[in-house]
């Protein structure tokens, strides 16, 4: 597994809007390591426990994402250090970056997670009730969350026009936010969709994040 190779096709064929986030779940740090020494700043993990493991046996100008399911409880193991949570969907979990990162004295990167998959196991907001849910959070609260965008998962499907009519639909809300419940907050700007297996189309809907982990680190066993 050449991984600056890897990185470096990647970066040619990403157009330079797009940030490139290195999700290296299951990753030993040494295979991390050569991802940041060919370059590689911002990375994605999915398990606290991996996450908190990891993030000391490397740089401290690491970028980390955390971009898995994020149970309540263990928001502060993650809260002194994390840049991003991709996968905020609920104003419990909202409250609970809040607290922690007031702890911290920091403010942390939010992303809110929307279910386009036509497929039961994965999480986020749903897109038959998101409009109210959202609508009742006071946002306006939570002084140390940034409400940066949006985030999804198109189904795993060989279809390309389901999974395009996916990222349609997350492009849409994320406009919708954009001109309303988030107006004032120019710093809602981020539309992460697209892995290793479906990141073209989602750069083509206009993502701005991909989160790529087989085609940079090899496939996961
Ligand atoms: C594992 C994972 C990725 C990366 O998947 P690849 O297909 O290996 O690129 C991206 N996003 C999330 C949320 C993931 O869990």
């Amino acid at each position: 597994m050449n991984i600056a190779k890897n990185l470096a096709e990647l970066r040619r064929a990403v157009p330079s809007r797009v940030k490139i986030i290195a999700v290296s779940k299951t990753k030993p740090i040494e295979l991390l390591q050569a991802a940041y020494d060919a370059g590689q700043r911002a990375f994605g993990e999915n398990y606290v426990q991996e996450l908190v493991e990891k993030s000391p046996l490397l740089p401290s100008d690491i970028e980390w994402h955390f971009i898995g399911h994020l149970q309540t409880n263990k928001v502060k193991n993650i809260a002194p250090f994390v840049s991003y949570i991709h996968a905020v969907d609920s104003e419990k979990l909202l409250r609970e970056i809040d607290k922690q990162a007031e702890k911290n004295a920091r403010v942390i990167n939010c992303l809110l997670q929307f279910h386009i998959a036509d497929e039961e196991s994965k999480f986020g907001f749903q897109l038959d009730t998101y409009k109210e849910v959202l609508n009742a959070i006071p946002f306006g609260e939570f002084k140390h969350i940034r409400i940066c965008g949006v985030m999804g998962m198109a189904s795993f499907v060989q279809n390309q026009l389901q999974i395009e009519s996916e990222f349609n639909t997350l492009k849409n809300i994320f406009d919708e936010l954009k001109t309303g419940l988030f107006k004032d907050h120019s710093e809602f700007v981020e539309l992460s969709m697209g892995m290793s297996g479906d990141w073209p189309l989602a750069v083509d809907k206009g993502s701005t994040m991909i989160r790529i982990g087989s085609s940079i680190f090899g496939n996961r066993i």
